[in-house]
């Protein structure tokens, strides 16, 4: 019999659409958008339209595998659940015993649900303070550099008319990032008819339908956005009322900028200074004017910075919290993530962290996947020598690939929870299978500063030993001799998450969305959260702290370098997230191979045509792509899709990933100081035509 059942999508990406599940004789048939849905108004992607295929794959995780002969081998016996929880609980507690609980690392890539948050419970509850996570890439940069200088993270308030958009290095509508859906965005420019600037490297589909697209060198953003701020207040276009009652350090900011004349920052971004006065003017003459930004300016060792001058620039602007404008809306009335995971077990985790003596902007609590691979190949500051890993691929998410590898390879013990073999499971001693989407009950972005928590439904139920991650977690922590500190099942934990909200997981469920409440211009009660309760233009903690009290060029990224004289950018697909469903046959069928995309400009002056097998190179690696000559892309810069591999090589087989993927071509160092982040784009490289 059939059935169609309305749940939310989640895991593959950070989720957010409204699906309409057919179900038909206990299995997932067909899926569908729902015209309904409060954030996607029926858009759904092809990732979603594939989950049938990904739920019944044949090459689907099924059984707990214990690892046979050495790492990497890909010799596996399965073993049964009692036995894999005994065997992981054994391993960290001997590693624990030996090392003490911070050289166990919990890992684990873009948070997808609430598994994350359980994650770094059971650290907290273990006593380890290290949880690595590839945040000092994605997202946290912008969250941190609000923390720092307003008290919270700005996000585009999609709820009310704007006069102006501008969307920095957000490619919405392929990666859905943070789970803002593109049609919130395109459903706000049909309205309000307002006018769009795009700022990326590459024609987007936003940039196609751009009345302004300002195609930047990578790595720039922080420049430009320092010239945006030099017409803005050279031609009096600021709130003054606002500037005067609250931000702090707006002469100094005004005299820092003054030398960004739309000529200089023309020079270092390589537009157009006319094209910059255009933009900074529509976005400084509206009112309100709102900017949707993401995570392109968040992979370089400028991201701290960048991030802190378009706040700067929202709030010289008077676009700070309010309608239309950047804004942070007020938590959904479920438990304090604070609560849930547990932090005051460890109040002496920031100290204690592997990243405690590189000095990271306070607040910042996960440990910078760069900053980890020191600990475990030459243990500084100490050595860590076991990683819980869930459901995330290190070996390809994280800069220099090989060096991960290496990383991993050398743990005493590794424990990794996937759906499929992926090579960072390949590398594990212990592999146990994961549960997905519409498998079980689920909340959909809690922890997430968007101001709701979304129902994910279970749907159909898992195959046998196929488990939820937090089941997996609750039964491990169990073993591990926490038992008082976790629940007897894991689904008590969703009635506990929403019992402030006086409602039962089958109530949300019902209801599908819980949102906090929304209030504009907060701080006109108590200023901002900041130690000035201003807008911190200046940084008034930056001699204690070490960071830049104002946001500062420094120069290119990386320095130029003659031997490689191309510009390295990387992008998403939509057909994929991350490194993930590369299993699937109708995605990998709708984009077969890995590809550079080249200007046809960059094309001629190196002899190659559309189609040509390309070596992509840098100082660190290369890989070996197909090159897409296209003009969606500037002259000079060269952009590689990201987390490339082929499952049909063997997962454990280094040649399954180490000619494809991005972080080959990526290096551990250097790093900022506010984020431990490296230079995931802006690479100098080069292309050579390969043999095929
Ligand atoms: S865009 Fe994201 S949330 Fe929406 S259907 Fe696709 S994977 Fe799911």
């Amino acid at each position: 019999m059939k059935k169609k059942i309305k749940t939310h999508c989640g895991r593959m990406d950070h989720g957010g659409c409204t699906l309409v599940v057919e179900v038909e004789d206990g299995r997932v048939a067909n899926i569908g958008p729902d015209p309904e849905g409060p954030l996607s108004h029926g858009h759904i992607c092809p990732k979603a339209r594939a989950l049938p295929e990904l739920l019944n794959h044949p090459k689907r995780l099924r059984r707990p595998l214990r690892r046979e002969g050495r790492r990497g081998s890909g010799r596996w016996t399965e073993i049964s659940w009692a036995e894999a929880l005994e065997l992981a609980a054994e391993g960290l507690n001997r590693v624990k015993d030996q090392y003490g609980a911070r050289a166990v690392a919990f890992c684990q890539g873009a948070p997808k649900g609430l598994e994350h948050f359980i994650l770094i419970r059971l650290a907290n509850t273990f006593g380890s303070p290290n949880v690595v996570g590839p945040q000092n890439v994605c997202h946290m940069p912008r969250e941190m550099a609000g923390v720092h200088t307003c008290g919270f993270f700005p996000v585009a308030d999609y709820e009310n008319p704007t006069r102006a958009l501008v969307v920095w290095g957000s490619n919405l509508t392929a990666t859905n990032e943070e789970g803002v859906i593109c049609t919130r965005l395109l459903r706000r420019l049909k309205a309000d008819q307002a006018p769009l600037v795009v700022i990326d490297p590459r024609r987007t589909e936003l940039a196609e339908r751009a009345d302004l697209w300002l195609p930047l060198k990578p790595g720039t953003d922080l420049a430009l956005a320092l010239g945006f701020l030099q017409v803005i207040i050279e031609e009096g276009l600021t709130d003054q009322d606002f500037v005067k009652d609250f931000t702090f350090g707006f002469d100094e900011l005004a005299r820092h900028v003054r030398e960004w004349t739309p000529e200089k920052t023309a020079a270092v971004t390589g537009l157009a200074s006319e094209d910059i006065v255009k933009a900074a003017r529509i976005y400084g003459r509206a009112k309100p004017a709102m900017i949707q930004w993401g995570n392109g300016i968040e992979q370089t060792v400028h991201n701290f910075d960048a991030a802190r001058s378009l706040i700067s620039l929202m709030a010289v602007a008077g676009n700070l919290d309010a309608p239309g404008g950047n804004m942070a809306p007020g938590p959904p009335p479920v438990m304090s993530l604070r609560d849930f995971v547990r932090a005051d077990l460890l109040p002496e985790r920031p100290k204690a962290m592997i990243s405690a003596p590189y000095g990271p902007a306070p607040g910042f609590v996960v440990v910078a996947p760069e900053y980890f691979k020191q600990a475990v190949l030459a243990g500084r500051p100490y050595p860590v020598k076991a990683a819980y890993v869930q459901v995330s691929n290190p070996v390809l998410a994280w800069s220099g690939s090989h060096e991960t590898y290496q990383a991993l390879k050398s743990l005493d013990f590794l424990v990794v929870t996937e759906t499929f073999l992926s090579p960072t499971a390949a590398l594990a001693d212990l592999v146990l299978p994961a549960a997905t989407q519409l498998e079980y009950n689920d909340l959909g972005h809690f922890g997430v500063a968007h101001g709701f928590v979304l129902a994910r439904p279970k749907i159909v139920d898992p195959p046998p030993d196929c488990w939820p991650n937090a089941k997996i977690i609750n039964e491990l922590a169990k073993k591990l001799g926490l038992a008082s500190l976790w629940w007897e099942n894991y689904e008590d934990m969703l009635g506990d998450i929403l019992k402030p909200a006086g409602l039962t997981y089958a109530e949300l469920a019902e209801q599908g969305l819980l949102r906090g409440a929304v209030r504009y211009f907060k701080y006109k009660e108590k200023g901002f959260k900041t130690p000035t309760r201003k807008v911190e233009l200046v940084m008034s903690t930056a001699e204690k702290t070490g960071l830049n009290p104002l946001p500062s060029w420094t120069g290119p990224p990386q320095p130029e370098d003659p031997d490689f004289p191309l510009l390295l950018s990387g992008h998403k697909s939509r057909n994929f997230f991350g490194s993930d469903h590369r299993y699937i046959e109708s995605l990998t069928g709708r984009e077969p191979e890995p590809v550079v995309e080249v200007h046809p400009e960059t094309a001629q002056a190196g002899g190659l045509g559309d189609g040509d097998l390309v070596w992509v190179e840098t100082r660190t690696g290369k890989i070996k792509v197909r090159a897409r000559v296209t003009d969606r892309i500037r002259p000079g810069v060269v952009s590689v899709v990201h987390g490339w591999w082929r499952p049909s090589l063997g997962a454990e087989n280094q040649a399954s990933w180490a000619e494809t993927t991005y972080n080959v071509l990526t290096s551990s160092s250097p790093v900022n100081k506010a984020l431990g982040t490296p230079n995931l784009r802006a690479l100098p490289a080069r292309l050579v035509k390969a043999d095929l």
